[in-house]
């Protein structure tokens, strides 16, 4: 263990969904223990000051592999991967239109299989990185109305366990984080029910903020977190509790 387990000097980052409310907090997070950072949005959504503007559409692999590489051949290097873009869709199963299954499961779930297939090569090279892949405490528990959505963070949290099991001998680690709630544009337009309902489900009674997911990813990014893989860690104030 370095001295100081915490810094990520010289390290680089690709965060997806950099611009996003929680993607913002890990962008920052990264560059403030000196991560240089790439923030892999979409076109027209402005980065974090300090991060490097990767604009593409996740869902395009072609786009998703250039976009990697380019960022691995000038850093040089490749340390960590935080896949953090994902959106909604939601109705019951019986009214989902196919489109929103696919469109959920494709921005949030095959971008990370495009992601990772892009970024092995480098991490294999650099040697000794991390993912992290941002999942939900639903992918765990199932949510009503948000079946393409529950499903494409269970897909998330069994890509992290299964690639961690593939990745371990190049000393590449990877893990899920699981937020509950978190205070984000995703949340704000939530009805006050459903906010009220998740805030009494937490054992903490706060809602998380962006941060609070951040600096879990700062751990599991670290030297801290060296000998940790292939886990689903849930950020979610006692939330769902097993
Ligand atoms: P957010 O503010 O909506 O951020 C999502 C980001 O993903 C946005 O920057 C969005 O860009 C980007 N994105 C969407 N589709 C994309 C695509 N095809 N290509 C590239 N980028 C794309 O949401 P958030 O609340 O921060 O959520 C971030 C992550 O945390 C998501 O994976 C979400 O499922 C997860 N999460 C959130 C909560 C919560 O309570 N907020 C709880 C559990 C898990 P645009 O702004 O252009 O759409």
């Amino acid at each position: 263990m370095t001295d100081r387990p915490l810094s990520l000097d010289g390290k680089t980052a690709l965060v997806t969904g950099g611009s996003g409310g929680i993607g913002r907090a890990i962008v920052d997070t990264l560059l403030r223990h000196g991560a240089t950072t790439g923030s892999m949005d979409l076109p027209g959504c402005p980065p974090a000051p300090g991060a490097i503007d990767i604009s593409l559409d996740l869902a395009d692999p072609d786009a998703t592999l250039h976009a990697v590489d380019a960022f691995a051949e000038e850093q040089e290097r490749l340390d960590f991967v935080v896949h953090c873009a994902g959106i909604t869709a939601d109705s019951v199963v019986w009214k989902m239109p196919v489109e929103e299954w696919r469109r959920v499961l494709s921005v949030n779930l095959d971008s990370a299989f495009f992601l990772l297939q892009a970024a092995v090569p480098h991490l294999r090279k650099t040697g000794g990185g991390s993912v992290v892949l941002i999942s939900s405490i639903n992918g765990e528990r199932g949510k009503f109305g948000q079946s393409n959505y529950a499903a494409s963070k269970a897909g998330l949290n069994a890509l992290a366990r299964s690639t961690a099991k593939e990745l371990g001998r190049f000393g590449v680690r990877v893990n899920a984080v699981a937020p509950g709630l978190v205070r984000t544009a995703m949340t704000e337009s939530l009805p006050g029910e459903v906010l009220r309902t998740a805030l009494d489900e937490t054992a903490l009674g706060r809602m998380a903020e962006p941060e609070d997911v951040a600096g879990s990813v700062l751990f599991l990014c670290s030297d801290l977190a060296r000998h940790v893989t292939g886990q689903v860690l849930r950020v979610d104030g006692g939330q769902l509790t097993a």
